[in-house]
């Protein structure tokens, strides 16, 4: 394995072979399943951290329901300057249902301040002239707005940039096929795991390929007991070629 982490380029090659045996089982292009505008992908990502999907989908249409756009203006239906100056404990009482509701309501607000204060408004068209890389440093310089934050604003978003997430189940599916090190974090392996990835890639490959390394972490590459007796990578996987030492040896 320490030999493949100094080659690049087999490193590239085992990627893309991953990337089409998933796309087999689980159909790629993979539909969005959001098309939300920028500020509010921001918003919907920072409640789903450590979150369950329906709490954190419930806390965002929570949020839309107490404090409603303006429907004219067509960007949002979430008055986004109504939730900044809110009282931080109404805030926090609409989001309840999340993880953490007392660090998330101050973060979203301070946020939502740091965004007024850098563009002079709420919105995030901002990002629309910047590079990918440039709009992820942009996102980035926001209190704590990390990688997996930049890239799913960027990727998950109606931006539809090509900006690689890597959630945990993404994370745990690359260390056990033995694309990145088990000592590599989820936050740096983003850029690593971006590199895997052809260049010319657009965004919707960018998108497909966390899409299916995440719902194979989430469908066979359990947390505990992963289910490599029918997985599709278990002949390139050091993990599960592994776990199938026992067997071998009692046969
Ligand atoms: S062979 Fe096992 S450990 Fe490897 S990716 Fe498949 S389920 Fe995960």
């Amino acid at each position: 394995m320490t030999d493949l982490f100094t080659d690049p380029a087999a490193l590239r090659a085992k990627a893309l072979e991953i990337h089409r045996l998933l796309c087999r089982i689980h159909g790629c292009p993979v539909p969005y399943f959001h098309s939300l505008d920028p500020l509010s992908e921001l918003v919907s990502s920072l409640l789903s951290h450590r979150t369950r999907n329906a709490a954190s989908g419930a806390a965002f249409k929570a949020l839309r329901k107490r404090w409603p756009g303006q429907p004219s203006t067509g960007q949002s239906s979430t008055d986004w300057a109504a939730v900044r100056d809110a009282p931080t404990t109404e805030v926090e009482a609409v989001i309840a249902g999340v993880t953490w509701p007392e660090q998330k309501a101050p973060r979203i607000q301070a946020i939502l301040r740091r965004i007024t204060e850098r563009t002079g408004g709420l919105s995030l068209d901002v990002l629309n002239d910047l590079s990918v890389p440039e709009a992820r440093a942009w996102l980035e310089a926001l209190p704590g707005v990390g990688p997996k934050t930049s890239a799913a604003v960027l990727s998950f978003s109606t931006l539809r940039r090509a900006a690689l997430p890597v959630d945990s189940h993404h994370h745990r599916v690359a260390v056990r096929t033995g694309l990145i090190p088990a000592s590599l974090a989820v936050g740096p392996s983003h850029a690593v795991l971006a590199a895997q990835l052809p260049p010319e890639w657009d965004a919707q490959r960018v998108y497909d390929n966390h899409e299916v390394m995440m719902l194979h972490g989430q469908r066979c590459c359990y947390h505990r007991d992963p289910a490599c007796d029918r997985c599709v990578l278990l002949d390139l996987c050091p993990t599960g070629q592994a776990r199938r030492e026992p067997e071998r040896a009692r046969a």
